[in-house]
Formats: structure tokens, C-alpha cells, sequence
């Protein structure tokens, strides 16, 4: 998911930009500068117009930031971790990693967001009159005006009942509570959202041959991006369905070669990194003469770790000095889903983990054996 630019925290939250934001903001603020203002506020310069365009299009973008901000400290409130949010401009991704257990916090995270958008909206049509009632600069209550109905038009768009908007999601989250069938709900929803979008992908045709076609273009854009989403979506919880049937035990690698603590970097790089092509190792404590056992894992050692380290230093470092800690939520049982792997994998950021049957290293599971199963799985069609 790394496609967009990184751009601060809040709330815990990491706010990121996706690349098409930036097309789709001059979009905006140019449509604003050339059409809307003018139109609504004759006389200015064109440089006001464009000034007000891209404060406006920014406060819009403000806008969309508390609407998904909503959502996800609703989430996070409810025991979901939410630790990145991607922005588009009609609305924003969060990355939840793991999806709502019962519809009743399906329910509640998905009404957040349009909630947050409505009591802008009324804000702002507050501002609106109290800059004409002190009659402020008329720019001012166009602006806020403008936030206004922009605000509404983002409630009535997120309420569309299609999978993945906001509606969608109430949608599914009402049909999973009276028939108890998540999947079946997650069909229903995301095959109106696909309906809602063909719709909407035809009336801006229809807009387009009607002289009106940026208007046009725009409704042919959202439905595009829309249908997309909803298609995904259910693929995803498809794919969800599949790796919950999927022991970690299964899609493991057993035979874990491991390294002792008082290896040297050189020794690893020669032996390990290079001689089996893994980019991570499990390291375990030193062997004593009375111990029988294999020796305690005490970290990991990547690729990462050695790099940073000069190569010059590399016969006098050794594995325990530059070895991540591993945290207990990095460690699973056989028994656990590939589901259970995979999502910890992202919310701890790394691409693998370790698997250990009553204190004992069985085995290794990463991404990749995880994508390699699933594959082999979808080759065979089961
Ligand atoms: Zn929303």
C-alpha cells in the first residue's frame, strides 16, 4: 500500500496522500477558480479567484481529513487499530487491520464518518450567515457557503448504499444482522455499489453529450473509481474466507536455519545471507556444555540489521549486537489462521514470523509463503 506521500500524525494516525490526490486537488481548485467563484462572486481578480480556489479546495481536503479521522477514531475506540489513513480526494482509505467482528461496530464506525460531514456542514452554513450578518468580505460567506453544500454532497455520496462507501457498509452491516451471513452481505453491498456506479458512469455520458463535460467527466471518474472499489472489496473478504481456513502449521517453513548470538557478520553474511538467500535468520542463545536443548531464540537478524552496519566492522560485530528483539505478538502457534499471520505482519510491519509449539522454534512463516499457498490453492481450485 505504499503508493502515496507520507504527510503527518494525528490522533496516532498516520495521514498519507495518494499519488492521484495531487490531479485531482489542481482539479478542484482550478474548477473553483474558473467556474464556481466567478460565478458566485463576480467582479474579483484572477488572482483572488485562484487564491480562494486553492484555499478552498485545501479546506475541502480538511474537510475529507475529519470524515476519516471520524471513522477511524470511532475504530480505534472500538478495539480496531487504525494506524494509517490514505486520502483521496472523495474520501479516504483507512487501513484497518483487521475488519469489525459484529455488525453493531460495523454499524457504528460507518455512520462516523457522514455524522462528522453533517455537523460540518452546519457549521459552516453557521459561518455563512454570521460572515453576511456582520457583513464580512461577501468572499468569506461564499467560501463558507461553498463548504456547506460541498460537506452535504460528501454525506449524500459516502450514503450511496453501495460497498465500500459509508451506505454500503450500513447496508451490509444490516443485512449481516438479520441474516448473520457476512459474506452473503458483503455480495448484496458491493453488487449495488457496482449497480450505483454503472449509473453513475452512464448519467455522465449522458453529461458529457449534454455540453456539460467536466461535469460529466467527473461522475464517469468517481463511478470508475467506485466499481473498482466494490469489485475489490468483496474479492478481498473472499480471499480473507480462504486464509482463515489456512493453518499457519500448513503454510509454514520448518527446518529453520538458525544463528547463534556469537556469530560474527562476516560469518552470517557468508554463510547464512548468502549460502540460503533468506533475508532474515532467527538467532538463538549460546549453547552451554550441560544444555541439551537448541538454544533459546533471542531475536532476529535481516538484511536491514547488517546493512547498517560498515562493512569494516563486520568481523568484530556480532549477531546479538545489532538483532532485533522479537515482541510476543510476533511469535504464533501452528494452530493459528494464515489470517491471524498476515494481519500482524502489517500491523507490526514485518514479513515474517516465527512459530513456536510450547517454547520451541517449528518454524518460519512469511508473506510470500503465505501468496505462495494461496496460489497453489487458487491453481487447483480449492
Ligand atoms: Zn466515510
Amino acid at each position: 500500500m505504499g503508493r502515496g506521500v507520507k504527510l503527518f500524525r494525528v490522533l496516532g494516525i498516520q495521514i498519507s496522500l495518494d499519488y492521484t490526490w495531487f490531479i485531482v486537488f489542481g482539479l478542484v481548485a482550478w474548477s473553483l477558480a474558473q467556474g464556481y467563484f466567478p460565478i458566485t462572486i463576480p467582479g474579483l481578480t484572477t488572482f483572488t479567484y485562484i487564491l480562494v480556489g486553492i484555499i478552498s479546495a485545501a479546506l475541502l481536503f480538511a474537510c475529507v481529513l475529519i470524515h476519516e479521522l471520524s471513522h477511524s477514531y470511532t475504530s480505534n475506540k472500538l478495539g480496531l487499530d487504525v494506524k494509517e489513513i490514505t486520502l483521496f480526494i472523495f474520501g479516504g482509505v483507512a487501513h484497518l487491520t483487521k475488519e469489525p467482528e459484529d455488525p453493531i461496530t460495523e454499524l457504528k464506525i460507518a455512520v462516523a464518518g457522514p455524522a462528522a460531514s453533517v455537523a460540518l456542514a452546519a457549521t459552516f452554513w453557521l459561518l455563512m450567515h454570521l460572515a453576511a450578518a456582520i457583513s464580512a468580505e461577501p468572499v468569506l460567506s461564499a467560501v463558507f457557503g461553498y463548504l456547506a453544500m460541498i460537506n452535504m454532497v460528501l454525506v449524500v455520496f459516502n450514503l450511496i448504499p453501495g460497498f465500500p462507501l459509508d451506505g454500503g457498509r450500513i447496508l451490509r452491516a444490516i443485512w449481516w444482522k438479520k441474516t448473520g451471513d457476512l459474506q452473503k452481505a458483503t455480495q448484496v453491498a458491493s453488487q449495488v455499489g457496482k449497480g450505483f456506479a454503472v449509473l453513475l458512469i452512464g448519467f455522465g455520458f449522458f453529461q458529457i453529450f449534454m455540453g456539460n463535460f467536466i461535469g460529466g467527466l467527473w461522475m464517469i471518474f468517481i463511478g470508475m473509481f467506485l466499481q473498482q472499489a466494490a469489485d475489490s472489496s468483496y474479492k478481498q473478504l473472499l480471499v480473507k474466507k480462504t486464509l482463515e481456513t489456512i493453518k499457519v502449521g500448513d503454510a509454514m517453513t520448518r527446518n529453520v536455519v538458525t544463528i547463534t548470538e556469537d556469530s560474527t557478520l562476516s560469518t552470517v553474511v557468508e554463510k547464512h545471507f548468502f549460502g540460503y538467500h533468506f533475508v532474515g535468520f532467527p538467532v538463538s542463545s549460546v549453547r552451554q556444555a550441560h544444555d541439551t536443548s537448541d538454544g533459546r531464540i533471542t531475536g532476529m537478524l535481516t538484511l536491514n540489521n547488517v546493512r547498517l552496519i560498515p562493512k569494516e566492522q563486520w568481523d568484530t560485530t556480532l549477531a546479538r549486537d545489532v538483532m532485533d528483539n522479537i515482541s510476543p505478538d510476533a511469535i504464533l502457534r501452528p494452530e493459528d489462521n494464515a489470517m491471524d499471520a498476515l494481519s500482524r505482519m502489517i500491523s507490526l510491519d514485518i514479513g515474517r514470523l516465527l512459530v513456536m509449539d510450547n517454547g520451541k522454534l517449528v518454524g518460519i512463516i512469511t508473506r510470500r509463503d503465505i501468496m505462495k499457498l494461496m496460489e497453489f490453492k487458487a491453481d487447483l481450485g480449492v
